[in-house]
């Protein structure tokens, strides 16, 4: 009989979870994309600003996946037939802005941890007697910790300050100090597990990765995110439900029954499987209605809102040769990091075009000071982003602001292990799988890969039937 297959949540995940059904279950199995925003892509959207292409979510990707090979999402990129579209940023350093300085971010760290102490140049300093070998392993096995109290415990304060926070914020809007070793830098905690040096469990984890030589480290689509969603969309073959968020999951004797809707007009649907691709929150409501247990372990994870300010400065306007700075939380700026648009990104410049930045504003714990309106964010924004650059930048020519209220996972030590007793607490219940930033990573790599071992979930659930 023909199958029917739901995917709650049109972002990537959702989007690689459905095309992913598409290309391996039968012609005739129905595909329902429902998303309670008026458009697909959540955190992938393209903006413009001046004539420009300029992102308003996520930037770009990491074009290499864990096991040497490419990474899911240039995987992606490729099924979608988008490979031709595929741009790099520019081979620019990026810097860290520090007590009114812009410093080069120093060689060969791992998100900001060091592996060789004496490179660090005047960034930060190492506490005395930093990193001794105490003779057994940095984490038992199947332990994790915060990254900032492995790094304060091994280099101290600086290093995780100038350091590792702001290279953690910029990611994750998250601080260090909250931050599980084991979801955010799995390859170091599994060094960790072995190694009895934080250095030498970085060494290892950058030995152990595999990068194709000349391979690029990031990667885009040219035109913008949104192409993506676009052609994931196409590939689908679903029929997309835009604007009515889904309430509520219960189990039938056959299936899953969900409730959409507004609560005084609610609409069913019954479905054979489930991809439920939302954020923690909303995933946990549905999920109440399912298994207590599994609702519990999944609402425990917090987010953080940022703000994204994007600035169009008159062409010509100097910037230094970098592709932008972050920002460590201890300048006290609401400005965490700032991207130098047209520097970093070839493919957006333009002859007598605007020069672009784009300010990133707010970290977790921070959202009070997100609440002032879009001109006064704007007007921080360039301020500070003046300031940090030692001057003053000309008035924007055109900017825009895009808020992103709880946007970011702050993914705490035990994540991997409440996510792992949600599944499991879900075992039983099979048709029904979890994917998302919510769960297995945030970036849009992570993404894809979880939505496509969902869509491989509930294939298999199918297949049985
Ligand atoms: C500002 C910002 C910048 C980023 N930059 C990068 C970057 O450069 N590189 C990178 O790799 N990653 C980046 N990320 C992270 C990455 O973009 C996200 O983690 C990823 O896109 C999340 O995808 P997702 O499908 O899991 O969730 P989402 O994109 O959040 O999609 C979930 C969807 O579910 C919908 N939904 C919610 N509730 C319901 C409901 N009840 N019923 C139906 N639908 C519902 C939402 O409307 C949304 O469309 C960034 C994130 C942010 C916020």
């Amino acid at each position: 009989m023909r199958k029917r297959v739901a995917v709650v949540g049109g972002g990537v995940a959702g989007l690689a979870a459905a095309v992913r059904i598409r290309d391996r279950a039968p012609a005739e199995t129905e595909i329902i994309i429902y998303e309670q925003s008026g458009r697909l892509g959540g955190k992938l959207r393209t903006g413009e600003l001046a004539g420009a292409t300029v992102e308003r979510g996520a930037e770009s990707f990491l074009v290499g996946g864990p096991d040497g090979g490419e990474s899911a999402a240039v995987r992606f990129v490729r099924r979608l037939g988008l490979g031709d579209r595929l741009v790099h940023p520019a081979a620019i350093p990026a810097a860290l802005a520090i007590g009114g300085v812009l410093e080069p971010v120093p060689k060969g760290t791992l998100v900001g941890v060091p592996g060789d102490l004496s490179s660090l140049g005047t960034v930060a300093r190492p506490a005395a007697g930093a990193d001794a070998d105490e003779g057994r392993p940095l984490l038992a096995p199947g332990a994790d910790v915060a990254v900032g109290a492995l790094v304060r415990a091994r280099y101290g304060d600086e290093i995780a300050d100038r350091l590792v926070d702001p290279m953690l914020g910029g990611v994750y809007a998250g601080r260090a100090d909250r931050l599980s070793l084991a979801t955010t830098m799995p390859a170091l905690a599994h060094a960790a597990r072995t190694e009895h040096t934080l250095a030498g469990a970085v060494r290892a984890a950058q030995a152990a990765a595999v990068r194709a030589p000349g391979r690029p480290v990031f990667g885009a689509v040219d035109g913008g995110m949104t192409q993506l969603v676009a052609a994931a969309a196409a590939a689908t073959g679903a029929r997309i439900s835009l604007g009515l968020p889904v309430r509520e999951i219960a189990r039938t004797p056959h299936g899953w029954r969900l409730l959409l809707g507004p609560v005084p007009a609610p609409q069913t649907d019954d479905v054979d499987a489930v991809v439920l691709a939302v954020p923690a929150r909303p995933a946990a409501r549905m999920l109440a209605g399912v298994d207590l247990s599994a609702a519990a372990e999944v609402e425990a994870l917090d987010y953080a809102g940022v703000a994204l300010v994007a600035l169009a400065l008159p062409p010509g306007t100097p910037l230094p040769e970098l592709s932008g700075f972050l920002v460590p939380p201890s300048e006290g700026t609401l400005v965490k990091a700032a991207t130098f648009f047209t520097h970093k990104w070839p493919h957006l410049r333009r002859e007598g075009g605007p020069v672009i930045i784009r300010a990133s504003l707010g970290r977790a714990g921070e959202e009070q000071r997100l609440q002032p309106p879009d001109q006064v964010l704007a007007a921080t924004a360039h301020a500070e982003v003046g300031r940090l650059l030692g001057g003053e930048l000309p008035p924007p020519v055109e900017s825009w602001v895009q808020r992103w209220g709880g946007g970011l996972p702050q993914y705490a030590p035990g994540h991997l292990d409440r996510v792992a007793l949600a599944r499991a607490a879900l075992g039983d219940r099979p048709g029904l799988a979890l994917a998302g930033a919510a769960y297995d990573g945030v970036g849009i790599p992570a993404c894809v890969a979880s939505g496509e071992r969902a869509a491989d979930d509930v294939l298999k659930y199918l297949d049985e039937q």
